[in-house]
């Protein structure tokens, strides 16, 4: 069993990972108070993301569709994990366009947990709240975030795809040495590859596709450039690298604190492997300005760093 650092040892956390709290004068709290009113969910809330006040302080947000509890229970996640009771809610994809309208997004971003409960793995949910959202805005563009549908990921893909996401974005999260024991028997560091070129190969319309590193859980630059290779191999499209957060003493302990200056590194040879995107940063999250990701692809711009 690992064991834990004393407090006294722990790395303290650095200058460049501190954020600013929300604004008054921002979009903050009418976000808010439309996800509320919405009964909506946000994995910007559930994983207690640094960016928070900064993203609805834009004015956007990331929908966690399914619910609040992911049947599985990654090391880094700090996602409720345990057995959800009850079914994915069949107005939920209504409220979300609803909220996503009056929000004004011209780019909406759609998550989930893991839903390894239900038959069809939350595919259909996907699907519905993809044409929810369609319906309700149809000059925006929607981009998922989906996880491994386990066991009938064909079936799953060609029922996401059918609906047509713009982007398609699934994460492999940390590189090969360390997928087993952060992400637990189910996932697979192979099938997350397998996963991202299958919507390629499946779709008959254009997608972008798209997956996130997380850094700082023991990895070397090394193997996150070697992440990036098998990435690309896979006709990744985008690739977001930041680093880790441990959610609570329960979690993975932070191995290390990456310097901006390798989030730079990363950068250039995710530039140098072919990537349409690099956002690379200590604060970079998948969902991190995703409308932005998508327009670097869009108009060739390549790859960013904050
Ligand atoms: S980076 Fe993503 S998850 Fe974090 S606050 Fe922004 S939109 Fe939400």
């Amino acid at each position: 069993m690992e064991k834990s650092l004393p407090v006294a040892e722990r790395p303290r956390r650095p200058e460049w990972m501190k954020v600013r709290a929300p604004s008054v004068n921002s979009r903050y709290f009418e976000v808010k108070g439309l996800l509320r009113q919405g009964g909506l969910h946000t994995i910007c809330e559930e994983a207690r993301c640094p960016n928070i006040g900064e993203c609805w302080g834009r004015g956007t947000a990331t929908f966690q569709i399914l619910g609040d509890t992911c049947t599985r229970a990654c090391r880094y996640c700090d996602v409720h994990s345990g057995k959800p009771d009850s079914p994915p809610d069949p107005l939920e994809p209504l409220r979300l366009a609803q909220a996503a309208a009056q929000m004004g997004l011209s780019h909406v971003v759609v998550t989930s947990v893991d839903r390894d409960d239900v038959p069809d793995r939350g595919a259909g949910h996907y699907a519905a709240t993809i044409r929810a959202l369609q319906r309700k805005l149809p000059e925006s563009t929607v981009e998922i975030l989906t996880p491994d549908f386990l066991d009938i990921e064909e079936e799953a893909l060609a029922t996401v795809l059918a609906a047509r996401p713009d982007v398609f974005g699934h994460n492999i999260e940390t590189v090969r040495r360390l997928h087993a024991r952060m992400r637990g028997a189910k996932a697979s560091y192979d099938k997350a590859l397998w996963l991202l070129r299958r919507v390629k190969e499946l779709a008959v319309y254009r997608v972008m596709t798209k997956s996130g590193i997380i850094v700082g859980l023991g990895e070397t630059n090394d193997e996150v450039v070697d992440t990036m290779r098998d990435l690309r191999a896979h006709d990744v499209d985008v690739v977001t690298i930041g680093q880790y957060l441990q959610p609570t003493p329960k979690h993975a302990e932070i191995d290390r604190w990456v310097h901006p200056e390798e989030f730079r590194w990363f950068r250039e040879q995710g530039e140098a492997l072919g990537f349409g995107s690099v956002f690379s940063g200590p604060l970079v999250r998948s969902s991190y300005r995703a409308d932005e990701q998508r327009h670097a692809v869009e108009t060739g711009r390549g790859a960013v760093a904050y």
